[in-house]
């Protein structure tokens, strides 16, 4: 489990990276101070987003009663969501940009030509084996034929957990997580971390909400696990009663799980406990054995992620019988290879995950899932010509530029609250001037050469591809922490902070229209990208972060009297976000949100320091009026702009309950209603909608 706190949940996030080609042209980007309408990808013509945009505003409404329709409606009405999308907002429109960019590298890598590099010839012919949909089509679901044969030959619970650490050597995540992660109490250090999991729903409340629409989604998940038992061959009514066990396990999994929100408090994911200890508290598991049969390195201590979830399943572990312990693990199997094995597979899975839980209308080109595969799974490969091709360093300078002003923004403030006392306020200045930053792409690519691709394999690329990352993932058991390691592929449209190492993190693929322009004035970008920048440094110090100190180790530097001020304020945030109800009746959990709704608030408070003492230095810098806004109403423009989407009812429905970050009306919303600045520059009154009579603030 990693505790990086992002921008934005993305489902189709353009994670990838390629190997050098050398040889398609130069998009518009890297020419200093001028972003074109379009960019070249190959021998295409493709349109940019754009920053800034009159055009999408909707002026017939009132901004002091609904800024985000006032900032964002023409947009929202000529944007309708693509049928093969979930949802659609600005965030898409750059990773689909992005995507371009790669699929033109990857295209050009699939050649099957001699001369490529052996990297180019990994990403290409990983994507290539993706795009033979008719040998994929031709072998069924054959290619899981030897794992489904390990599972059945299981006699007993010992073999049963030396086959779930079988499992997860290839990238099954079956009943739990185990991983590498920083010692919470000595960041630079990470250690063996086990955590909670092993369930195909996307929430532990899935099992057990009792409203209808929760019942239908259980019946629906019977039968398309079901569905999936007859397309590996098993005759209906077995492939029924397995579902159903499948469902009980699960269900008593989820039982056993904390729910989300417990999750965000670090105290909750604070249990390390030496070996014989785990033993002791969850025998059943063979956790010395399972750790063993997993190709770890040797450890001893090990931190359990919670350790009631162990406890409690422990005994599941048990009163199961082993061929249901096998209908799971088939289950899981398959659910985890189905989009590399044949149509059918790809297309019943997208029926329930895509079509029922997001209310997607058309599965993606297969173009672009293949884009998206090779990007998830061989990303710092691909993220290097994909860098070449669109990263300028001019860029870098700028943004580094803006991550320094927004810092002194930051420092700042922190030193104006009015209710912080000196000792704490001196602790958060510390914390704050150790924030370190990595800005585009790292500065030493994954080492690829162990993973084995070969054209026309398309299953044992995926599996030999994770395998690579589960074991380069184990291997930092008992090994200092990477800080230059990233957790985000360069063409990523997001951006990240990281409590463990401190650091705020900002992909190539964000630095871009409508975040950060070029051709832009400040203005807009310190309401883009510089929101973006103080989102980032604010998770340090929300309901999360606030408890990891300078170092990134799990600690106090908080008054008792400061931290009770702390948790009132945040309670204003959580209050006044549980308020909104984006989708019929169903309100947003504001304890949920309420980390992601801080660094917003914070962000936005901060980002317009930075523009007015920017405005301040250097007049000339920034444009007093431009189309009719002054420069803070272009910078609350430019910050709304960001967050203009569509969404389904069935993907506002499904992110209500998993996503930590509100949608995109209510980060505009909830957001502006808490600034004065806000209400100021648009000359809204106490009364009107945009103006909150019990305005919140944390920092
Ligand atoms: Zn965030």
């Amino acid at each position: 489990m990693l505790w990086r706190r992002c921008l934005a949940l993305l489902f189709l996030g353009a994670m990838t990276a390629v190997a050098q080609t050398g040889s398609t042209k130069k998009a518009d980007s890297k020419p200093a101070g001028e972003v074109k309408a379009t960019a070249t990808i190959g021998e295409k013509k493709v349109t940019r987003p754009k920053s800034f945009d009159v055009d999408a505003m909707d002026k017939t409404v009132d901004p002091c009663q609904d800024f985000y329709q006032y900032a964002c409606g023409t947009w929202r009405k000529n944007n309708p969501i693509p049928s093969d999308q979930a949802r659609w907002g600005r965030f898409n429109e750059l990773a689909e940009y992005n995507r371009q960019f790669l699929h033109e590298i990857l295209e050009k890598a699939s050649a099957n030509d001699p001369k490529r590099t052996p990297v180019m010839q990994k990403i290409g012919d990983m994507y290539q084996s993706c795009m033979d949909e008719t040998t994929v089509n031709a072998k069924g679901s054959t290619p899981l034929k030897a794992q489904m044969d390990r599972i059945a030959a299981i006699t007993n619970k010992q073999q049963l957990m030396e086959t779930i650490a079988y499992l997860h050597s290839m990238g099954v995540p079956a009943l739990f997580g185990f991983n590498a992660a920083p010692d919470l109490h000595n960041a630079s250090m990470e250690i063996a971390n086990i955590a909670q999991g092993g369930l195909g729903l996307p929430d532990r409340d899935y099992y057990s909400d009792a409203d209808q629409k929760s019942q239908d989604t259980r019946q629906k998940y019977l039968e398309h696990v079901t569905k999936m038992f007859v397309l590996v061959g098993d005759e209906q009514a077995a492939a029924a009663k397995e579902a159903q066990s499948v469902m009980d396990i699960e269900t008593k999994l989820a039982d056993a799980a904390f729910k989300r929100v417990q999750m965000r408090d670090p105290k909750n994911r604070d249990h390390k406990l030496k070996l014989a200890d785990l033993e002791a508290q969850a025998p059943n598991f063979q956790f010395e054995r399972f750790f063993a049969a997993s190709g770890a390195p040797a450890f001893t201590e090990v931190n359990v992620v919670p350790p009631d979830f162990f406890q409690k399943t422990s005994a599941t572990v048990d009163a199961v019988s082993l061929d249901d312990w096998k209908s799971y693990l088939r289950w899981h199997l398959v659910r985890s290879a189905a989009p590399t094995l044949s149509d059918a597979f790809v297309k019943e899975t997208f029926s329930f995950y895509g079509q029922y839980l997001n209310g997607q209308k058309e599965l993606q080109p297969r173009w672009k899932r293949c884009v998206q595969m090779t990007d998830g799974l061989l990303g710092e490969a691909l993220g290097k010509p994909y860098v070449d091709e669109t990263f300028g360093t001019e860029g870098k300078q700028r943004m580094l530029k803006m991550v320094n002003a927004l810092e002194e923004a930051l420092g700042q403030d922190i030193q104006e609250l009015d209710w912080m006392t000196p000792e704490t306020r001196k602790q958060a200045a510390v914390k704050l001037h150790a924030i370190t930053n990595k800005i585009g792409y790292p500065d030493t690519w994954r080492d690829y050469s162990s993973v084995k691709v070969m054209r026309g394999d398309l299953l044992g690329n995926v599996q030999s591809a994770r395998s690579f990352e589960v074991k380069r993932n184990l291997n930092k058991i008992g090994k200092p922490l990477d800080k230059k390691e990233w957790g985000m592929t360069p063409p990523t449209v997001n951006a990240y902070y990281s409590a463990s190492n401190n650091d705020i993190n900002f992909p190539a693929g964000i630095l871009q229209p409508p975040f950060f322009d070029r051709a832009a004035d400040d203005a807009v970008n310190f309401g883009g990208i510089g929101v973006v920048i103080g989102h980032e440094l604010t998770h340090g110090f929300d309901d999360q972060g606030s408890k990891f100190d300078a170092e990134g180790n799990l600690s106090n530097w908080w008054t008792d009297a400061d931290r009770a001020e702390f948790d009132k304020r945040t309670g204003c945030i959580a209050d006044e976000y549980s308020t909104f109800v984006p989708v019929d009746d169903l309100h947003l959990n504001g304890r949920l949100t309420l980390g992601e709704n801080t660094a917003d608030n914070g962000g936005l408070r901060i980002a317009l320091m930075a523009l007015r003492k920017e405005m301040a230095s250097d007049p000339k810098a920034v444009k007093d009026k431009q189309e009719g806004f002054t420069a803070e109403q272009r910078f609350f423009l430019g910050f709304a702009q960001v967050w203009c989407q569509n969404s389904t009812p069935e993907s506002s429905r499904l992110l209500v309950k998993t996503d930590p970050h509100s949608p995109g009306e209510y980060r505009t919303n909830g957001t502006l209603q808490n600034s004065a600045d806000f209400a100021k520059a648009f000359g809204c009154k106490t009364g009107q909608k945009m103006v909150s009579a019990n305005a919140c603030r944390v920092w």
